[in-house]
């Protein structure tokens, strides 16, 4: 009944999804008490209040039927030259509404550019680990994703190889820093020799090769660390930016776009991009959601809250002798599995009411992600549970 392509997409389907299934058939058999659900990237902190000040608002502010109404696939001027000077007074870029597409959320923003700039057999680079829902979004335009190994030791990207695996057919880089789901930030230097591999390769090609940078995780950065701008680095560069994380609004389904007027085929690319909002399904991002995010730029959730959790986790699961590096920022922990295979130490982690996501999800077995956008009281409760596994390992 369903295609062939679908056929292999349901039995792939996330394995993240999947665990947080599985935690709620847990929590009603053994109480939500006893069940230590850290799959998902689901925001635990509440939104800033600027957003139900700004929800409130709305009707006093606005004519119903322009609020509600449609309008330009590409989202309300007035929202996209918000954002526009928002990013000019942090980065020192000179964007204007013509630069900025509203999506929805960044999975939406990715989809369109991969839809505009794809054809089939294009090859789209990225670096594991890597969050896995991209070989879904590559796969709906039929490019082939063409995963660089990890560093295991940093999970800093490993440049040779990116380098060795440009082809004449790679069309884009997506790079996610910090990164889901290993909460990397990459240095400027690092970009900085990205930028560089990609500007000889473009020439050697003697085509574009576009950095598709995706930005959920921006403003989710602990100790003051730097996340360089990349449009300020390589000027190919395409930013999909969402406000899921950082507003904690992963439900209202809000991002944006960034085209830079420098790119190649700018003008072609943002005429595009358009359109793709349009045919893939979304006509526009939702319009109460662009009026509430253009009203809350300079707002942010209590990162200070991650941050704890981040501190609580990453101490006691060194202390009980798990390996990971610490975070500097997202929310999650990537912490190396007490055996080979990740999916059987995720099973034995679930015996002990504990919900994790194999590596193997994100390009990288051998590991396992720990999402901390949890209450702390759920950590603390959890941490006898990843003592007594590593215990089991230990006998
Ligand atoms: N990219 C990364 C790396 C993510 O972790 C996520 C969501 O968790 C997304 C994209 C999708 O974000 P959104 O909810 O804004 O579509």
């Amino acid at each position: 009944m369903i295609s062939r392509k679908m056929e292999n997409l349901v039995k792939n389907s996330s394995a993240i999804r999947a665990m947080f299934e599985e935690g709620r058939k847990m929590a009603a058999e053994f109480g939500s008490e006893n069940v230590y659900d850290f799959s998902l990237g689901n925001p635990s902190v509440e939104p800033p209040t600027e957003v139900a000040e700004a929800l409130k608002s709305i009707p006093d502010s606005y004519n119903a039927n322009y609020i509600h109404g449609y309008m330009p696939n590409i989202g309300f001027d007035e929202v996209r030259g918000a954002i526009a000077e928002s990013i000019n007074g942090r980065f020192g870029t000179s964007f204007s509404a013509g630069n900025i597409i509203m999506t929805v959320g960044a999975a939406g923003g990715m989809n369109v550019i991969l839809k505009t700039i794809l054809n089939p057999g294009d090859e789209v680079i990225t670096f594991s680990p890597f969050f896995g829902e991209y070989r879904n979004y590559v796969s709906n335009f039929d490019g082939v994703l063409v995963e660089i190994s990890p560093d295991t030791s940093s999970f800093q990207p490993k440049l040779d190889e990116f380098e060795a695996s440009i082809t004449g057919k790679t069309r884009i880089v997506i790079i996610n820093s910090p990164n889901n789901p290993t909460g990397v930030v990459y240095s400027r230097e690092t970009l900085e020799k990205i930028a560089a591999v990609l500007e000889k390769k473009q020439k050697e090609f003697g085509a574009p090769i576009y950095i598709l940078s995706d930005e959920p995780y921006r403003e989710l950065a602990y100790d003051g660390v730097e996340v360089p701008y990349i449009p300020t680095i390589y000027r190919n560069t395409i930013v999909g930016y969402s406000f899921s994380k950082s507003l904690s609004l992963p439900g209202d389904r809000i991002g944006y776009l960034v085209i830079p007027s420098e790119i190649d085929g700018y003008g072609e690319i943002f005429a595009a991009a358009g359109v793709a909002t349009r045919i893939l399904g979304f006509v526009n991002a939702p319009s109460v959601a662009q009026v509430v995010v253009s009203k809350c730029l300079n707002a942010s959730v209590d990162i200070g809250i991650y941050d704890r959790n981040r501190e609580l986790l990453y101490t006691k699961l060194r202390e009980y002798g798990y390996e990971c590096i610490k975070p500097e920022g997202a929310f999650y922990l990537f912490v190396k599995a007490l055996e080979a295979d990740d999916k059987a130490f995720v099973a034995k982690a679930k015996a002990h009411h504990l919900l994790i996501v194999p590596g193997s999800t994100f390009g990288c077995p051998g590991y396992v992600r720990i999402a901390y956008c949890v209450d702390h009281a759920m950590i603390e409760r959890a941490l006898p549970a990843f003592k007594a596994l590593a215990g089991e390992y230990r006998q």
